[in-house]
């Protein structure tokens, strides 16, 4: 993907995925299959390259107009003469959107460690006041079969969990709402939040069943023999989300029905990736309907791949922005981020589950009385194995993430290197698109170190607009390095 926040509400997971990061408060559902990680993983970029210069040197404030918005939906995007100055050499924003960008990133840097803080607490909170225990007694109660308490048991505690959380979402949605990034009415939003919990409430459901079925069968190595089931079953949700969890959350048409033109002018590129994506697999989204952020993204594998553009994108970007990054996200596949990201997440979920099974026998031989968990099969087991996997996710941010970065980074190159030649001044155009997408989304212009290091999936937009307008291999007589010149 483009950028590092994605308001899509998918949910699942990112769905397992990808799509997304900072912004995305995920559901427990979505948590317990380490969806976050591997979401992180996907999504993917380099800390390595060059340091952000100072907000001070960043923040000049030229009165650059905002985005265009004039583009009609239906009409082919316009094509803007490339400028000749000023050339958009860093990431610039006028005061009142430079206030704005620093206020709203800020707020929601707040926002993601309180969410976590407070699942958390509320987990702790589950276990010492003896409630997980008493809705095992609850489930126990009301169901002889021990599985079909598995059915009870789940969802009362993976709902009472996001319950607990909603308070948050709603002060991230009414957030975005107030700095006019989201666009989508309370009963929508809340539609698409109830979805996305029965859909995590379900998914948790078969992969807690499993778990406690490999526990019992192997109660030393289920750590192991869980990660072998586990990957199938990721693996295929992933793969049908596009068609049938994506389409839950939002309307996707052919690009090609309603943007000929650009589709014709995005197959240019293609031909020059080596890519089949042939153009009944370019999808619009119409993401104006909830969402003033601009995005676009590659989601699902073999016959489930597609590349994905927000209506809003090609909105607000020339046709040229649009085709540089549409050669972002086919650089995403071409470098095969996708497979490199599931392997990726696949290694980091084997580690993540032998910790668990290290952490659970350490936490009930300390606390399996005043817990009053009988042991790791006992479903209440399953709130403190929530516990350790929320831990163990926030100290597994800071790898995912840097990963991420670096692919994110890769995929900006690939971008760079696939439209020049194709599209006249290239690195200004990449350069712009970034601008516009950081004024829209009100990037913020100086993320303090420690949070890029921690919750960012795509290198900081003024890192990333500097590296594209000065990126030029070929007035140095150099390769470039992934797209070799004919
Ligand atoms: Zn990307």
């Amino acid at each position: 993907m483009i950028r590092r926040r994605t308001p899509k509400p998918r949910s699942h997971e990112r769905q397992l995925a990808r799509k997304y990061s900072l912004r995305r408060r995920k559901n427990v559902g979505a948590r317990l299959c380490l969806g976050t990680l591997f979401a992180l993983a996907l999504a993917a970029p380099s800390p390595a390259f060059a340091k952000t210069p100072q907000a001070t040197e960043i923040q000049t404030y030229p009165e650059r107009p905002t985005p265009s918005q004039s583009a009609l939906p239906g009409s082919p995007p316009k094509q803007r003469p490339v400028p000749e100055a000023p050339k958009t050499e860093q990431y610039t924003l006028s005061q009142d959107r430079y206030e704005k960008a620093i206020a709203y990133s800020r707020a929601e840097y707040v926002l993601y460690f309180v969410s976590y803080i407070l699942d958390v607490v509320v987990l702790i909170l589950l276990l010492r006041l003896g409630i997980a225990a008493r809705l095992r007694d609850f489930a126990e109660s009301v169901r002889g079969n021990r599985w079909l308490q598995g059915f009870v048991f789940v969802p009362l505690l993976i709902g009472i969990l996001d319950l607990c959380n909603l308070p948050v979402h709603l002060y991230g949605h009414s957030l975005s709402l107030r700095y006019e990034q989201s666009v989508q009415g309370w009963g929508s939003w809340f539609w698409d939040w109830s979805k996305s919990e029965l859909l995590g409430i379900a998914f948790a459901l078969v992969l807690v069943l499993i778990l406690f079925a490999v526990m019992r069968w192997s109660p030393r190595r289920w750590w192991f023999f869980f990660w072998l089931a586990a990957l199938p079953i990721l693996l295929f949700v992933f793969f049908i989300s596009p068609w049938f969890i994506d389409p839950l959350f939002n309307t996707f048409q052919p690009l090609d029905t309603k943007y000929p033109a650009l589709a014709d002018q995005m197959e240019r590129v293609i031909q020059r990736t080596g890519l089949d994506i042939p153009k009944d697999r370019m999808f619009l989204m119409e993401a104006s309907r909830k969402t003033n952020d601009l995005n676009a993204y590659v989601t699902g594998f073999g016959a489930s791949k597609r590349v994905v553009v927000w209506d809003t994108t090609i909105q607000k970007l020339t046709t040229d922005e649009t085709l540089f990054i549409f050669g972002h996200e086919a650089g995403h596949y071409v470098l095969a981020h996708v497979r490199n990201g599931f392997l990726f997440f696949s290694a980091m979920l084997l580690v993540a589950l032998y910790l668990l099974y290290r952490g659970l026998h350490w936490a009930l031989g300390c606390w399996s009385e005043p817990w009053r968990i009988y042991g790791p099969e006992d479903w209440a087991s399953l709130a403190v194995l929530l516990l350790l996997l929320q831990v163990m996710v926030f100290f597994a941010m800071p790898i995912a993430n840097g990963f991420s970065r670096a692919q994110e980074h890769a995929a900006d190159i690939y971008g760079l290197e696939v439209i020049h030649g194709i599209v006249p001044n290239a690195a200004e155009v990449a350069a712009h698109s970034f601008q516009v997408l950081g004024e829209v989304g009100l990037a913020d212009p100086n993320p303090p170190p420690l949070i890029t290091f921690w919750l960012y999936s795509h290198p900081p937009l003024a890192e990333r607009l500097v590296f594209a307008h000065t990126y030029d291999p070929w007035s140095k007589g150099e390769q470039p390095k992934y797209v070799k010149p004919r």
